[in-house]
């Protein structure tokens, strides 16, 4: 807290300063204090940002009969009032009680107004050696008293550093609380506390090195952060202060794969994302966990060896979301030839240890099951396996295991700033609630917008280049009832999924069209949807057309350049990046699905001894929320689902068929507790959307992060297919009046 004619000083330099004062003349704050009030909630002789009423001189000083000015009250409620940064509470550095002439009772009153006219003239109109020095010492005192935070939460008050914002009697000032200097917090008592809490926070002119450069920073950055800068910090959005070993950017696969690893090896561990989890690349993919067959071409072999092996692994750990699926390769002699295909079979049967999944075998069309949708002419065929995966629900559980092992999740939050601070990071985030976030280090996990995240931390090397590829599926009515995928290959070299999709449909993808624009607003081409047609139309008796699409989503592939000529040639592994020197900043430069848990793991291998974490690799062995459902004999046999559902149905045999189903694969052996105790039908709510209950809503709402009905009909469950703009309508209507 400054005074007034620091405050005044030290804002001249910035921004506009003067600018809160304008703001807050528009209309008298409902978080000020109306004028007279609360002048014995004064503390420390601090200023806030004031009305400018409050400017005039007003009562006289009981201590020195002089006048004193509105400049020395303090707003009551501004207890969390951090010059340069808005927060909702801060902890006081234990050293600064009782020293400065800011604590001293009001007998100090006369002392402290010697001084406040000294520091209106200036350190060099100060004539005497002690003004001076009293003035020189003071500021030093203040610079370190820089006021650090702990966690609060908007609306509540704050508690302890680093637990639950705390009821009445646990935050009174100059309390010694255990931990480092920056993790305490200063919290007075202020009758307007709910005032405060319930409006914008407060921000007045920067204070230190750190504020200036992030005011500098704020103007430079435009839009809201200019905002911001310039209204001198007047009044603006409450800001949280978070201190955590590790902030990750990013809540697609690969972010929230890091974040779990981290959590469960001890780290304190923040995720931002700005949108929803898995709202891009990771829920647009073709779902498959794999080892990748057509990267043998590009003799990847690396690459495939390691997808194989995390394939066998994620079976296991998320049997209810992730489950085998046999595909069939129609042979087309003019594309590959059979001896290569065969060959290249052998080696993904061999390059990894094979527990639940059968090998690959040739087959005749003819006499297979798989044969009857495909056109004449085709004799011979091959059969191979791989995995199938609810590539949204991956990234959601990945995130709730995080959560569990307490990583706090921040959906729809975007980090817009981030700078080294001392030996750490200082992370600006921004959404319906900002936060400044200080940590140890940071993983940019930004997927398509890595780069751009970069170079948001300042003083980075220009960053990698990413090539962004655009793969799009459309989604169709089924066009074969039995339970195999194809792979169907096309002339150009490029290979095809047709996959069942949801019981009444057929998932046919993908495409591979390098991509200029904003990862955001990718779509799928009229060409790409006339490619797929094309292409499957060769294959299949049943033709399709652009009226038989039914859906289609594009996503665009963050992929490490390496080069390669064309598209679909281009790498699929990953690199994790470390510049060195410096607090540790880690870029994760493409990926797949299929890989991330690995991907995670080598991160944690590269940041883990930065940050003096001894936690082992732990992620192989413990099982996704929900993904606990067998005895160790079903575990062996790799079917461990089926006996899972019938237990589930035996224990609710109210629930219809298909809903048991959708639950028992959504949920896992958390169904149970989604369905929170209901033992009926109508106990489950009203449904919203056709197999869409209240009771699931409410779960998703509580636990899953869903907050729009997107989030909910198109990553948490896929039942956006079976909506209609009137059930999408009550969804939403509803998830806005139950926001937790
Ligand atoms: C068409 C297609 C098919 C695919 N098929 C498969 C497949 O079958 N199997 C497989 O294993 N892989 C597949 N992949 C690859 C896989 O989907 C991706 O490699 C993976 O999803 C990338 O995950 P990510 O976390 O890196 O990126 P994303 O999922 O895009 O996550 C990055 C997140 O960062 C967030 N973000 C960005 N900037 C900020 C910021 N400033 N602040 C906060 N958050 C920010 C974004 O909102 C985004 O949600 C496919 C990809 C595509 C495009």
């Amino acid at each position: 807290m400054l005074h007034a004619a620091k405050h005044r000083r030290r804002s001249a330099g910035v921004a506009a300063p003067a600018a809160h004062h304008r703001r807050l003349a528009g209309r008298r704050s409902d978080h000020l204090p109306a004028r007279g009030q609360c002048l014995h909630g004064r503390r420390h002789g601090a200023v806030a940002a004031r009305q400018p009423g409050h400017h005039r001189p007003q009562r006289r000083s009981r201590s020195t009969g002089r006048q004193r000015t509105g400049h020395r009250r303090r707003a009551d409620g501004a207890r969390l009032y951090r010059p340069g940064r808005p927060v909702l509470g801060c902890r006081r550095p234990r050293h600064a009680a009782g020293h400065d002439a800011r604590d001293r009772p009001r007998t100090d009153c006369a002392r402290r107004a010697r001084i406040d006219r000294a520091a209106k003239r200036g350190p060099d109109a100060c004539n005497g050696a002690r003004c001076r020095h009293t003035l020189a010492r003071i500021a030093r005192r203040r610079w370190r008293q820089r006021q650090r935070f702990a966690d609060a939460v908007p609306g509540r008050r704050a508690g302890r550093a680093g637990a639950a914002p705390a009821g009445d009697r646990n935050d009174c000032a100059r309390r010694r609380l255990p931990g480092r200097t920056w993790l305490r917090r200063v919290v007075g008592p202020g009758r307007n506390r709910r005032a405060l809490e319930a409006g914008p926070g407060f921000r007045a002119a920067p204070f230190g090195r750190l504020a200036r450069r992030h005011a500098g920073a704020l103007a430079a950055r435009g839009g809201a952060h200019a905002q911001l800068a310039r209204t001198g910090g007047a009044v603006t959005a409450a800001v949280q202060e978070i201190a955590c070993d590790l902030l990750v950017i990013g809540g697609g696969i690969n972010g929230a794969g890091i974040a779990r690893d981290a959590a469960g090896r001890g780290l304190s561990v923040v995720l931002c994302e700005r949108d929803d989890l898995a709202q891009h690349t990771s829920s647009a993919s073709t779902k498959l966990v794999h080892g990748g067959l057509r990267y043998l071409e590009y003799y990847e072999f690396g690459l495939v060896r390691k997808a194989l092996r995390e394939r066998e692994v994620l079976l296991r750990l998320a049997p209810h979301i992730i489950w085998p699926l046999r595909f069939v390769m129609p042979h087309e002699a003019s594309t590959r030839p059979a001896w290569m295909i065969r060959a290249g079979l052998f080696l993904y049967d061999h390059l990894a240890r094979r527990a639940f999944l059968p090998a690959s075998r040739g087959i005749r069309l003819n006499d297979h099951v798989a044969g009857m949708p495909l056109k004449g002419g085709r004799q011979r065929g091959f059969e191979y396996s791989d995995g199938w995966v609810d590539d949204a629900r991956l990234v959601v559980l990945n995130a709730l295991d995080a959560h569990e092992r307490g990583a706090r999740i921040l959906t729809r939050t975007s980090c817009t700033h981030v700078a080294r601070d001392g030996d750490g990071w200082l992370a600006t985030l921004e959404g319906a609630r900002h936060f400044q976030v200080k940590a140890r280090a940071v993983v940019n996990a930004a997927g398509p917008w890595a780069a751009q995240v970069a170079q948001l931390a300042s003083g980075q090397a220009k960053p990698r280049a990413l090539r962004l590829v655009k793969g799009s599926h459309i989604v169709v009515p089924r066009l074969f009832t039995h339970p195999y995928a194809y792979i169907i290959q096309n002339s150009d070299r490029r290979i095809v999924f047709a996959i069942p999709y949801q019981e009444h449909y057929t998932l046919i993808g993908t495409t591979d069209l390098e991509y200029k624009g904003d990862p955001a607003k990718v779509a799928i081409g009229e060409d790409e949807v006339d490619y797929l047609c094309r292409l499957t139309n060769a294959y299949f008796h049943k033709q399709i057309g652009k009226a038989d699409v039914v859906w289609t989503y594009s996503g665009v592939r963050p992929l490490l350049d390496d080069s390669a000529g064309e598209a679909s040639a281009v790498t699929r592994d990953y690199l994790l990046d470390m510049p060195a020197g410096g607090p540790p900043l880690l870029h994760v430069w493409g990926g797949k699905i299929t890989t991330y848990r690995k991907l995670a793991e080598e991160a944690l291998g590269l940041l883990a001894p930065r940050l003096a974490c001894t936690g082992a690799d732990w992620t192989a062995q413990e099982p996704l929320p929900g993904g606990d459902l067998e005895d160790a004999g079903e575990l062996a046999n790799g079917d461990a689902f089926a006996p899972f559902l019938a237990r589930f149905r035996a224990a609710h045999p109210w629930l219809p068929e298909p809903l048991a189903l959708r639950y028992a694969r959504g949920y896992g052996s958390r169904a149970a507790r989604m369905l929170g105790g209901v033992s009926s039908l109508a106990q489950l709510g009203a449904e919203l959307a056709p197999g869409l209950f209240e009771c699931e809503l409410r779960y998703l709402a509580e636990v899953e992060w869903a907050a729009d009905a997107d989030d909910v009909l198109w990553r948490r469950t896929k039942l956006g297919l079976s909506c209609d703009s009137a059930e999408v309508e009550n969804v939403r209507r509803w998830l806005a009046q139950h926001r937790p």
